[in-house]
This record gives structure tokens, sequence and C-alpha cells, in this order.
């Protein structure tokens, strides 16, 4: 990691630690438990090189700089503690490496008023594109115009899917969830899978309570995606999770160009989420140097995508 990187990471971490200060817990509280342990080729935080000066001392030791996925993570991040964040930091979790802007210390928002002050820390911008207002974060942004530019001078353009293509609040997270939950739950009461009274528990429950229900739910095959045969995570960010709401994605309508594709890459915005073509994540680096940060290439039809590599 660069000196500019860190001073930045350390200011975004006073700032952000102080807007989300009811939800932060010391570093220490964090690192107690296990490591997280969903792989087996997953890098350890804790892992030190193996060719460590015997010379050194603990202090400098301790000083080391940060490997693998885990290791890249904002200070004060919070690590997953059940096997539903480990399931969306590994589905959604990339953005959290992301280079040169402000990420969230959680896995989950909990609520609007979470998001609002979250999003309140942010230095942003705004352009309206293809018609279409879009607001990210500033450097977002800035590399955004760059590749715009670049595509126009090759002939091409790159424009918003939609108007909820960038930033996105809260309650319009929850409105995509409940687009998938509530017919769901219909059809698991109809053909027989759920009782209405249990249906009638998870449709009173807050969206924060509903994730990890309906991810229990589905480990035995009661699916909520659109079409309900595989996770509603493979069809839409659970409420507090999506990446639009820490202003850093972008749906982009002329995703199915290669071209396209790759004039975003080379501007620091990367496919990151499997599941969902349409939607590119800024991470702030260059390709050559997502490796460096944990994030692995996997390759889905003609398409890269950079994960987490736990
Ligand atoms: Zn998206």
């Amino acid at each position: 990691m660069t000196k500019a990187v860190k001073v930045l990471r350390s200011f975004t971490a006073i700032t952000a630690g102080i807007a989300l200060a009811a939800c932060y817990q010391p570093p220490e509280a964090q690192n107690s438990g296990p490591p997280v342990n969903y792989s087996s080729n997953r890098t350890d935080v804790d892992q030190r090189p193996s060719n460590a000066n015997s010379n050194m001392s603990k202090a400098n030791e301790n000083k080391t700089e940060p490997t693998g996925f885990f290791g890249h993570l904002p200070d004060g991040f919070v690590r997953p503690t059940d096997s539903v964040e480990r399931t969306l930091l590994h589905e959604y979790g990339s953005m959290f490496v992301a280079q040169g802007v402000t990420v969230p210390r959680k896995i989950v928002f909990r609520d609007e008023a979470d998001v609002s002050a979250f999003q309140a820390t942010l230095k942003t911008a705004s352009e309206t594109v293809g018609g279409i207002p879009l607001e990210l974060q500033a450097a977002a942004m800035d590399d955004l115009r760059k590749a715009i530019d670049e595509a126009r001078s090759r002939g091409l353009s790159i424009t918003p899917r939609d108007v909820d293509s960038a930033r996105r609040s809260y309650d319009e997270t929850v409105g995509l969830w409940k687009s998938r939950v509530d017919p769901a739950l219909k059809h698991w009461v109809a053909n027989g899978r759920m009782t209405q009274g249990q249906a009638d528990r998870i449709a009173t429950m807050s969206p924060f309570e509903q994730v990890a229900e309906i991810l229990k739910l589905e480990e035995n095959g009661i699916y909520f995606a659109k079409d309900l045969s595989k996770s509603i995570i493979y069809s839409v960010a659970p409420p507090g999770t999506s990446q639009h709401l820490s202003m850093l994605a972008l749906d982009v309508k002329e995703n199915e160009d290669a071209k396209v594709r790759s004039i975003l890459a080379e501007h620091k915005w990367f496919q990151t989420v499997v599941s969902d073509l349409p939607h590119f994540t800024y991470l702030g680096v260059e390709e050559s140097e997502l490796p460096a940060l944990g994030l692995k290439k996997v390759t889905s039809g003609a398409r890269s995508f950079w994960v987490p590599d736990i």
C-alpha cells in the first residue's frame, strides 16, 4: 500500500469512525474471534511473510505490510460474525478493498439512518450522463468521466441503465428486495413448503432481519430469487449490502460490449459481482494491482470478474 493511500485510509477511518460511532467496535474486539474460514485457499490477514527478518523487533513485525483480502480491509472493519455475513462478503465484498475512496466499516447497513450517516461522510460528485443524473464518490466519478470521454473518442458510449444506476438509498434497496421476497413467500405457501403463519412472520420482520431468515430457508432449497431456483443474493443485493449505497457502483447500459468493459477496466471500474452483468464497481486501482489487494479474477461467459480471494 502506498503512503498516500495509508494517509487517506487513516483520514477516512477517522471521519467514518465519527459518523458511525454508534456501530464502531475497537479493532481488538473484532480480531479476537477465530479467523474467517470458508475455503481452504483463503488468504489470512494474520499471515506474516515467512522470510521475516529474525532481528526485527516485535513492534516492527506488527508494521508488516498487510497481505491478502483481509489485510486490505479498512481499519476498524467489523469482521463477519456468521455464515450470512461471510456469504455476503464473499459475493459483494470486493468493494471493501477499493483504494482512494471511503468504504463502509461493516458488511450490512442496518437501515436508512445508517446509510445516510455513511453517505454524509463521503466526498461526492454529480453528473448527468445519457440524460440521467448520477451521483458517485468523487474519485469514482472522475474516472468514469475519463472512461466516457475515451469511449466517445472511439465512437462508443457509456451510459447508465436506469435512473437508479448509481447512488441508491436504503429504502430503494428495500423496494427491490421486497419485489423478490413477497412473490416468493406467496409461492412457497401455495406449494406447501411454508405455512401462512411462517410467511406472515417473515413478512412483518425488518428487512435487516429478513436477510438472515431467508438465507437460512434457502439452505433447504426454499429459494427467493426471481425464478425461485437459486438464492436471492444472485437476484438482488439484500438491503444494506448494495455497493450502490456506498456510491461506488454503476449499472451500465452498454455492458454487453467487450470494448466498453475494457475501457471501464482501464479506468478502474471492474465487474465484481458474478451474477450481476450490468453492474460495475469502482476499485480505484489499475487491474494489475488487484491481486495484491486480495482479489482474484474469475471468468464467466466472456467476462472477467474480480472477486475476494477468500
Ligand atoms: Zn448495480
